[in-house]
């Protein structure tokens, strides 16, 4: 029985199935090419950093034309970096990716694996990015990939031997992956994993390097004469009526969050590959060349193959059911293999061609779109055979939860007559489905997850299954399929969902982030959802030991599944400055609910339901500030405005087209939003407004812009020459170089511990020369790195100040970093030390 667990748990470890969108029945064409692929016994594992970095052209050539099962290991999910399609960043961003690899995988035909590893932001070398991954634990994934998948052979996307000459992941990926090739055939090492797996030892280790990775075509010419394997990925398949390179771009166009959509390519195209490690191919244009990749690589698989290599040859196009004799005949005969490995593989292979040959429509759809881990679902089971091939429905079980129902009605399959049932099972302590890495808390670049057998999966297991139990011409055979959510929508047709187990309520804080400017009491805004139908219960706040909340509790009733419910509380902050972690809870019986559910839906990939704690940052600035009108001028978008007004400021978005010399200085401060003069084309004609707002005692501004080799020109008054220079280490020590100007001291007086608390960076783009006008007021640098003092340039330039900053004010304000925002209004602030009085003699 356990030997049995075992292998079911192999076989859906490295399944790609997402049940979203319709699941994928074969046509004629596909089948054939699942049998040519049932054919190959070979396997090749790519081996990168990011989302992205995969060479989805490689992958799909030796996916579809070599037939090798193929993986891509992203190290991790891509969860920093921007969003271009919607609000999610960090973890939610990861899912995203997550699932968009797994649509490009579908198109490409590979599979996709995963470690441990966060994607926690941008680092310059594998130091800085091995202080955040724990590397024993990544490192162990990778070996854990090796070992579990198998591949003959391995290709890095990046160079492990040239640290610092790109991201510090890329680098790090490919070094970690040349230490797994041996690590993963040591006994001795990873033992904890010999539960589950066994020792393997690939058989060679390549780099698919490319002119990219060179400064020129030439470049990368001598320096790789004679040295590489290469293969012409540019074939056609006319099974598929596409290029290669065409459906490759599909693949990598799934990248959509990234701004991956791209034209397709067509016509021939060389993919280099330099050998690392193992045994050389003796052919240069096959990487498998020399290692056994049919069926007599396995014992008792040469009968096997005997079979199926005929199928193949003799394939009917217009009549595939023709060969289910010999389909079920290999069938059996996989089943007595003794490699558990290829067993599971090759069995899940063959039942898919099985099933599609025979026509088989086997679906399980709940009439909701989820259910609670104690609650009832109702399923409705089809069935249909389309083949005139004796079929038997023996029985189905409903797998989880450690029952199993049978139900003995045995039923010939008739050639075309759909079977129906509806069945309400009784769900007892299921656990939720959302993403088993976001389950526990982990660390900034370490995900925290528990169960081995989870290490390395695209996603959670689909929370319900259900297993038919066939007879097809006299050979017994179970399929097993994820319980869907379908439904129809008037303007978009039939819809696949995953059904998911949620809790009865969640509830969720409408902020994130509440600032607190003074000591006055906010109102703070709980989302309240139902999980069920008739929900009633208390909702609740947990806050920081010095924090009010009143009243303590608030009932609340729903009486519809799905439906919101908005209550508020006042929170009070304590006197002076204080930040902690507020909470959101509801109570039903006794029992509390701290989820929120936060609902993913786009329409390049499958719905994600996401269980997330529910709370929210609250920090109480003590904080003095000077003017209060904001012209705000918005770059390639931040939230900088937000999080100005939280503090109490008036910000207007000025519309940059109409700025004349005579509308701006009404407004106290002059702030661009980031990469302005990057974005935004009418700055090259207002500049001469906005200095001459300067001039005449006003503030302004400038957040980080980027540099290309060209550079960038921002009309700074001064001398000014933006660089590339950034400070990646949010824990980088702070230099203060202009203790007495008044940006340190008015309104509030800046020390170094405002510097704690940062995320992510420093900040970027700083400028590396700049004329004597300007005073540099700090200094900060990654380690090993000379000091870089333009984070924050001040000049004073008629009878107001110029100031350009790269300080990552763009994170820090909307994390409710408190030194930030105190930065921040002393910028604001700078030259109106008159207006403060004023104000007091008006008191
Ligand atoms: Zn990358």
């Amino acid at each position: 029985m356990k030997k049995y667990i075992y292998f079911m748990l192999l076989a859906v470890l490295f399944s790609t199935i997402t049940t979203a969108q319709k699941p994928q029945k074969l046509n004629s064409n596909q089948i054939y090419e699942k049998v040519q692929k049932l054919n190959f016994l070979g396997t090749a594992l790519y081996i990168a950093a990011h989302p992205d970095d995969e060479n989805t052209r490689l992958i799909s050539y030796l996916a579809n034309n070599v037939k090798a099962r193929t993986a891509y290991l992203s190290l991790t999910r891509g969860d920093g970096g921007q969003n271009l399609i919607g609000p999610e960043i960090r973890e939610l961003l990861g899912l995203i990716r997550t699932q968009e690899l797994l649509a490009a995988r579908r198109i490409d035909g590979g599979e996709q694996l995963f470690t441990r590893a966060n994607d926690f932001g941008y680092s310059k070398h594998p130091k800085e990015t091995l202080e955040f991954w724990n590397k024993d634990k990544v490192l162990s994934d990778v070996v854990w990939a090796i070992r579990t998948f198998k591949p003959d052979v391995i290709i890095n996307r990046f160079n492990h031997r040239t640290p610092g000459t790109t991201h510090g992941h890329h680098t790090t990926s490919a070094m970690l992956s040349v230490e797994a090739f041996d690590l993963a055939a040591n006994k001795t090492k990873y033992t904890e994993q010999f539960e589950y797996t066994q020792p393997w030892q690939p058989q060679r280790l390549f780099f698919n390097t490319s002119a990219w990775f060179y400064r020129n075509q030439e470049e990368f010419k001598k320096a790789t004469e004679g040295k590489l394997s290469s293969v012409d990925v540019g074939v056609y398949y006319p099974l598929k009526g596409l290029s290669n390179n065409e459906v490759a771009s599909m693949a990598s166009s799934q990248h959509l969050c990234q701004g991956f959509g791209r034209v397709t390519t067509r016509g021939t195209q060389q993919e280099y590959m330099e050998f690392l490690k193992g045994t050389k191919p003796k052919d240069n244009s096959d990487i498998f060349s020399g290692i056994n990749t049919t069926w007599n690589r396995l014992k008792g698989g040469g009968a096997i193959g005997d079979i199926l290599y005929e199928v193949e040859k003799s394939f009917d196009f217009s009549n595939p059911s023709k060969h289910l004799p010999e389909l079920l005949n290999a069938y059996d005969r996989i089943q007595l293999l003794e490699d558990t490995h290829w067993k599971a593989i090759k069995l899940k292979q063959i039942k898919e061609i099985i099933e599609a040959a025979a026509g088989l429509y086997l679906e399980v759809s709940a009439t909701s779109s989820s259910t609670t881990p104690n609650g009832e679902v109702v399923l409705r089971i089809e069935m249909l055979n389309r083949s005139s091939i004796t079929t038997h429905f023996d029985s189905y079980s409903v797998l989880g939860n450690g029952t199993r129902l049978v139900r003995g009605e045995e039923k010939q399959l008739e050639n075309n007559i759909r079977v129906h049932i509806t069945d309400t099972i009784q769900l007892k302590n299921k656990q939720y489905s959302d993403p088993y890495w976001l389950q526990n808390k982990g660390t900034l670049g370490m995900y925290d997850v528990k169960n081995q057998l989870n290490i390395g999966k695209p996603e959670s297991d689909r929370p319900l299954q259900v297993e038919f139990h066939l007879n097809i011409w006299e050979h017994e055979i179970w399929f097993k399929k994820d319980v869907v959510y379908r439904y129809a929508k008037r303007d978009k047709g039939e819809i696949y969902e995953p059904f998911e187990i949620l809790p009865e309520v969640t509830t969720k804080l409408a902020n994130k982030v509440l600032i607190f400017s003074d000591g006055n009491p906010q109102k703070v805004q709980v989302v309240v959802r139902a999980g069920i139908n008739n929900v009633k219960g208390n909702v609740g706040l947990d806050l920081p030991s010095d924090w009010k909340v009143s009243p303590n509790e608030i009932p609340f009733s729903i009486t519809q599944k799905g439906d919101n419910l908005t209550v508020d509380f006042m929170v009070t902050p304590p006197n002076g400055q204080s930040e902690g972690v507020l909470k959101s809870f509801a109570t039903i019986d006794g029992n509390q609910y701290g989820k929120e559910l936060v609902e993913i839906n786009y329409d390049h990939i499958p719905k994600q339901s996401v269980l997330l704690d529910s709370e929210a940052k609250v920090v109480r600035l003590d904080i003095e500030k000077n003017g209060n009108y904001i012209g705000y001028i918005a770059g390639a978008g931040d939230v900088i405005p937000e999080s100005l007004r939280q503090i109490g400021y008036n910000v207007l978005v000025i519309d940059p087209t109409e700025i004349n010399n005579e509308n701006l200085h009404k407004f106290d401060a002059i702030v661009l939003g980031i990469r302005a003069y990057n974005t935004v084309d009418a700055l090259k004609f207002k500049q001469k407004f906005l200095l001459e707002y300067v001039e005449r005692g006003g503030n302004m501004i400038v957040q980080y812009n980027t540099s290309g080799r060209r550079g960038i020109d921002v009309g700074a008054p001064y001398e000014l020459k933006v660089s590339r220079d950034r400070v990646t280490d949010e824990t980088a020590k702070v230099t203060i170089l202009a203790k007495n100007h008044s940006l340190l001291n008015f309104p509030n007086k800046i020390e170094s511990s405002d510097f704690n608390g940062w995320v992510q960076e420093r900040g970027l783009y700083f400028p590396n020369t700049w004329g004597k006008e300007f005073t540099p007021i700090l200094s900060m640098n990654d380690k090993g790195e000379t000091a870089k003092e333009g984070s924050l340039l001040v000049a004073k330039h008629g009878k107001g100040y110029y100031m350009y900053t790269g300080l990552s004010f763009f994170r820090e304000l909307p994390a409710g970093v408190s030194g930030a925002y105190k930065l921040f209004a002393n910028m604001l602030s700078i030259g109106k030390e008159n207006i403060k009085t004023e104000q007091e003699i008006k008191e």
